[in-house]
Order: structure tokens, then C-alpha cells, then sequence
């Protein structure tokens, strides 16, 4: 899960990482209070997880007060790259001397964690690191060692950051540790004309897996912010909604992927990605229906089920019980193969709702379910 802006800071602080001083609000009014407290002039930012918020026009300085209402009212609820603004963050403007950038992340393939850090800070790092790869340096480290005061030296003499740098250093790696993240990135840690090392912009990504672990991760909610994933998440399923029309429920993570990349083969696109794994109970097909079919984008449902310790006529049986619970307003393509196959499109035919459509291939339904959500 990535964490906000303002809760990246929070963690920072919490770990004696020196942070800006700032607040949070979704109000224009409180805005002005919060700027008038930081002594009158403000850094307004908006709080959206994606990057480059800066250019994008979410990052604006406010010069009073008034000022900081103004464009707090102007930001708030605005897009940036596809992210809504529902609060912005409100902090003390800092007389920036230097920027640098510092992250730690986890590097699947050598399977340890890569320190990254550069001297070239700021907006421009991804033009840094694509046109002078040798100005960022990248640093392995060692996981159960972690980040000692020696390694937190190295990164800092190869990237070129100032020895005050160190302590960040050290401190950024126990956030990642402590809290269990797989990425922790400061863009930029700057040096400011007084010469004090602060921590200006974060971003945490937290390992969802350590959940049982870590209560902060519950505390930072909403890890299904669509209410469609929150309502799959109630009822146990692996549910992903995507922008298309076409539902998809198939058993199995593989199949779905498959059905999906077929779906999109024949010119549609999916809604959802959801599994119902191996034992498809008639609930467990109604659940899932039922997810699906509020989604208003769904204007139809390709059910792509392969029949294995769960046989086919188990499945159809749970179709035909959970059409009957859940009211179905969309018509339905379902593929059943293997196990019990010819029994369960028998009970499909004898006993299905006039939705309901059997097809006997996979490229087949998904034709049939392409061309029903294009005529819907
Ligand atoms: P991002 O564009 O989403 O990474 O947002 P940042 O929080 O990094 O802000 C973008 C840029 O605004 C930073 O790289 C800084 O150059 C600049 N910035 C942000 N806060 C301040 C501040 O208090 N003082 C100054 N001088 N610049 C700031
Ligand atoms: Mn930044």
C-alpha cells in the first residue's frame, strides 16, 4: 500500500527524520488557520498518490494567509493524473539551498535492498537518471546488516551528499525496517540556507503481506478505496476492478488472466478481474455476480469456469441458484470445460434464466460476451 504525502512525513518524524512543519485539511477556511499557525506563508500541496505533483500544479506556494485559502479552494477537488484531490497538505515553506534524493528499495532480483541516491535532487530526476546515470548512485545493501553508519558514509561519499546527510540516512532505513515497507523515498531531501537537512517530499510503500504485523497499516485504511473492491473484500474474493465492460469471473488466477487478455482480443474490455479459486460454491458464485453486476460499467459478464476438483455441474448448479438470488439485469456468457462438463451445461440448458447463454469455447464466450456489451 502507498502511504500520502502527509503520512510519509508523519512516519519521518515519528523516526527523528527533521520534516517541515505541516498539517492536513479537505477545507479551504481551515487552510488559511493552518497557514496563518505556520506564520502566514505556505507551501500548499496536494495530497494524491502519484508523482510529479509539482508540475503538474499541485504543489503551489501561498504568500499569506488569504492566499493559502485561494488556492487550497482552487486545488481541492481538481484531478491530477487521474488522482482526485480530496485534501491537501499545508507546510512551512523552507529556504531550499540543494535538493538531493534518497530512496531504499527492494530489488526482487538480486533479492536484497538497493539504496539510490544523487546529489541532482528534485523535479528533474528522472531526466537525471536517464541522461547521467552517473550522477545516481546505487548502492546494494545488505538486508541483515542494514544500513550502518559506514554504509549510510558510503551512500553519502559516492552519491555526493553532505556528510549531515548521514544520520537521514540511517533513520530512513529504520522507517523501512520498522514499518515494514518495501520503499521509502525522499524527493527532496534538502539542505536549506541555514544548512539544516530536511526531508521536503515522501513517499512509503508498505508491504501489505506484514499486515498482521503492523497495526499502522489498518490505521492508514482504505487500502480499497473503490467501494466495489471494498464490497469483493467483505466477501472474501480476489477482485480487481479494471475500466472496461465485460465482467469476468473465472476460477483460478491463470484462467481469469487468460480470459482477460481474450476478452481483450476481441475487441472489449475487461471490467474486473475476479477469482473464485477452486471450490465455486453457489454463494461464492452469487457473491461474486453480485459484485460484478453493481458495477455500472458491466454491460455484460463472461463466466469462464474449468471444471477440476470442483466439477462442472457443481459449478452450473451454483450459476443457476445464484442467477436466481442476486436478479440478473445483464446478460451472461458462461464456458464450463472439463470435469463433468456435459452435465453441467445440461443443467445450464435445462435450468438457466433467459440471460444465460452457454458457449463452448473460450474465444467463443469471449466473442459472445464482446458483442452483448457492444449491442447492451
Ligand atoms: P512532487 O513534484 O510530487 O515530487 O512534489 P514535491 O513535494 O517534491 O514538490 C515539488 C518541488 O517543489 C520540490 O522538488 C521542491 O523543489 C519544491 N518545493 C516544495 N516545497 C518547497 C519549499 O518549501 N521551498 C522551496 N523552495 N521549494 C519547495
Ligand atoms: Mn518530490
Amino acid at each position: 500500500m502507498d502511504l500520502y504525502e502527509h503520512q510519509a512525513r508523519q512516519l519521518f518524524e515519528e523516526h527523528g527524520i527533521p520534516v517541515p512543519r505541516a498539517e492536513v485539511t479537505d477545507s479551504p477556511q481551515e487552510a488559511r488557520g493552518i497557514a496563518r499557525r505556520l506564520g502566514g506563508r505556505a507551501v500548499v500541496k496536494a495530497q494524491v498518490k502519484t508523482g510529479g505533483r509539482g508540475k503538474a500544479g499541485g504543489v503551489r506556494f501561498a504568500a499569506d494567509p488569504a492566499a493559502a485559502e485561494l488556492t487550497a479552494r482552487q486545488m481541492l477537488g481538481t484531478d491530477i493524473k487521474g488522482h482526485r484531490v480530496g485534501t491537501v497538505m499545508l507546510a512551512e515553506p523552507v529556504d531550499v539551498a540543494e535538493e538531493f534524493y534518497v530512496s531504499y528499495v527492494l530489488d526482487r532480483t538480486a533479492g536484497g535492498f538497493l539504496a539510490i541516491a544523487s546529489a541532482q535532487g528534485g523535479m528533474e530526476i528522472e531526466d537525471v537518471a536517464a541522461t547521467r546515470p552517473e550522477a545516481v548512485a546505487r548502492i546494494p545493501v545488505d538486508r541483515a546488516e542494514g544500513v550502518t553508519s559506514a554504509t549510510a558514509q558510503e551512500i553519502a561519499a559516492t552519491a555526493g551528499l553532505p556528510p549531515q546527510t548521514v544520520d537521514v540516512l540511517m533513520r530512513l532505513w529504520q522507517v523501512l525496517v520498522r514499518e515494514d515497507a518495501l520503499l521509502v523515498e525522499v524527493n527532496p531531501l534538502v539542505r536549506t540556507g541555514q544548512g539544516q537537512i530536511l526531508a521536503l517530499d515522501g513517499k512509503v510503500t508498505l508491504d501489505d503481506n506484514a499486515r498482521f504485523r503492523q497495526a499502522r497499516l489498518g490505521e492508514h485504511g482504505e487500502r480499497h478505496q473503490d467501494p466495489l473492491e471494498a464490497a469483493a473484500a467483505e466477501r472474501g474474493l480476489t477482485y480487481v476492478r479494471l475500466d472496461g465492460e465485460v465482467g469476468v469471473i473465472g476460477n483460478g488466477a491463470g484462467l481469469v488472466m487468460s480470459t482477460l487478455d481474450v476478452v481483450a482480443g476481441c475487441g472489449a474490455r475487461p471490467a474486473n478481474f475476479l477469482d473464485i479459486g477452486g471450490g465455486a460454491s453457489a454463494q461464492v458464485m452469487a457473491d461474486g455476480l453480485s459484485v460484478i453486476l453493481s458495477d455500472p460499467a458491466v454491460k455484460s459478464v463472461l463466466v469462464n469456469v474449468f471444471g477440476g476438483i470442483t466439477a462442472c455441474d457443481a459449478v452450473a448448479e451454483g450459476i443457476v441458484s445464484a442467477v436466481d438470488t442476486v436478479r440478473l439485469t445483464k446478460p451472461l456468457v458462461v464456458r464450463l470445460d472439463g470435469n463433468n462438463a456435459a452435465r453441467g451445461r445440461a443443467i445450464l440448458g435445462e435450468r438457466a434464466h433467459p440471460l444465460v447463454e452457454h458457449a463452448t469455447t473460450m474465444d467463443g464466450a469471449a466473442r459472445r460476451a464482446a458483442e452483448l456489451a457492444h449491442t447492451a
